[in-house]
């Protein structure tokens, strides 16, 4: 089976479309959405419904459980914090609930997903080096497991057994300085991944985002990848 996941929406529709488009063209058998569907992007109705037509899995985010009231605004950066407030009084009810079904992990095939850890996922741990990926080795026992997060595309590979931890990247906000959207397909029987990246209009999503009134660093962000 091809299985592509994608990560970190981040309300970014343009990006999300793109993404998805791709998805198409690579005839990837399933899809998973490893979180964070909303959140400094401007449009995250659209990213949520979108997803729900597809019939996507999603797993839960930071951001999505910040909308809901299940993670203090206090924890985030203070952009994180507009825009999740600015989130909060645009989301609809239906989306609202969509949001709260979401489980902090899945496993298909004997692959995990999570969004930021495997360990502990509801404390939204960050996987940036090999000292963390250490840690989050020692909390699962699949071969491997993909999350998203740091927004930063990576792999780990625990060299005692193999077994690998990889970051599919972030489909609406990049932060490798390559400005183009990120996702991931993962070959359950060759156990081949490739990240695949993706144009896609950001000028768009930037003029969403100012002129929904967020701030304008979310948008000039979006040029860099940064
Ligand atoms: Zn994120």
């Amino acid at each position: 089976m091809r299985l592509a996941l994608i990560s970190d929406i981040h309300g970014n529709l343009p990006a999300l479309k793109a993404v998805i488009s791709s998805i198409a063209e690579e005839r990837a058998d399933s899809v998973v959405c490893l979180g964070d569907i909303v959140g400094y992007g401007a449009r995250p109705n659209e990213c949520i419904e979108l997803l729900a037509g597809e019939r996507i899995p999603c797993i839960m985010g930071n951001h999505d459980a910040a909308v809901l009231g299940r993670l203090s605004l206090s924890m985030m950066s203070s952009h994180a914090r507009t825009a999740a407030e600015w989130t909060i009084n645009k989301l609809n009810i239906v989306n609202q609930e969509f949001l709260r079904e979401l489980p902090l992990s899945l496993e298909i095939e004997s692959v995990l997903c999570v969004h930021s850890s495997p360990n502990e996922p509801e404390q939204w741990r960050y996987i940036f080096n090999a000292p963390d990926a250490q840690v989050a080795f020692r909390s699962f026992s699949q071969p491997i497991c993909f999350f998203g997060h740091t927004h930063y595309p990576i792999t780990f590979t625990n060299l005692e057994d193999g077994r690998r931890l990889i970051n599919v990247g972030s489909v609406g906000q990049p932060r490798d300085r390559n400005p183009r959207a990120c996702y991931g397909i993962y070959d359950t029987v060759s156990k081949d991944f490739r990240w695949v990246r993706v144009e896609y209009p950001f000028t768009e999503a930037a003029k969403q985002i100012v002129d929904a009134g967020l701030p304008s660093y979310l948008a000039q962000r979006l040029a860099t990848g940064m």
